[in-house]
């Protein structure tokens, strides 16, 4: 479904990433892991047009997107959760979902997906007039992760989904991710938390200092002693 191949992205010359090669297969939810400064963000940013790769290429579905802007990629079916959420703080909930889906004319095409976001976070549901800077962490996660899904994806990215959330919450995250899988979308997930996301992911890959370190199916990854030693911390 997604092929991204050989791309280097750089900063002002400041190479990040550095021919990395990912492929997701439909249905797949794959993490892609690694210490701070990896390049993990500037992978998805490269995938979703909010940075533009130097070379190298990304295909969705048979065509080539690199180079495509943001919209256009979001339009082609491709929906990214970033870091910081970029949520409309002063506005509701409700218009924070309603602003994931201004494209759709249909009001089946508006109405499906929420039904799955109200699903997959009942709370979101319940605080639908409540202003999004009134939320918690992990609310505003859900109501990142909800409006994403507001544009009807076939490919949903998610950058460190459970950054800055209280652990009860970031496993309830982690099985919304694998509800969303379930109801047909292809999950790609930025995470530090690396155990963790094993146990939902079907496989994953390493970044180092812009490069692959390490790739291999999630039950691979937890059997390899110098991943559990290094990325575990087991
Ligand atoms: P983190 O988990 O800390 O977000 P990461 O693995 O997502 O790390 P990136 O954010 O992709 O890593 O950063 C990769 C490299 O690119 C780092 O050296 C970082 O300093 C640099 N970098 C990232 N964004 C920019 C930017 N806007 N301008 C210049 N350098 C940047």
């Amino acid at each position: 479904m997604l092929s991204v191949h050989e791309v280097t992205t750089a900063y002002q010359g400041l190479v990040a990433i550095s021919e990395v090669t990912i492929e997701i297969a439909k249905g797949e939810i794959v993490l892609v892991a690694g210490a701070n400064g990896a390049g993990k963000s500037t992978l998805v940013k490269s995938i979703a047009g909010a940075e533009r790769p130097r070379s190298g290429s990304v295909t969705f579905d048979g065509s080539r997107i690199d180079g495509l802007q943001q919209h256009v990629i979001t339009a082609r079916g491709i929906a990214y959760v970033p870091e910081n959420r970029r949520l409309f703080p002063r506005l509701s909930v409700a218009d924070n979902l309603r602003l994931g889906s201004y494209m759709f004319r249909h009001e089946a095409d508006r109405d499906d997906p929420l039904k799955l976001v109200f699903e997959l976070f009942p709370r979101l549901q319940e605080r639908l007039e409540q202003r999004a800077e009134t939320l918690s962490g992990g609310e505003q996660q859900m109501l990142a992760i909800g409006r994403a899904l507001m544009t009807r994806p076939r490919l949903l990215m998610l950058d460190e989904p459970s950054q800055g959330i209280m652990p009860k919450l970031v496993s309830e995250i982690f099985q919304a991710v694998k509800k969303i899988r379930d109801a047909g979308m292809t999950v790609l997930i930025v995470e530090q938390r690396m155990a963790e996301c094993l146990e939902i992911a079907d496989r994953a890959y390493i970044l180092q200092t812009g490069r692959v370190l390490m790739q291999g199916t999630a039950g691979e990854l937890m059997d390899n002693p110098d991943v559990r030693k290094a990325y575990l911390g087991l």
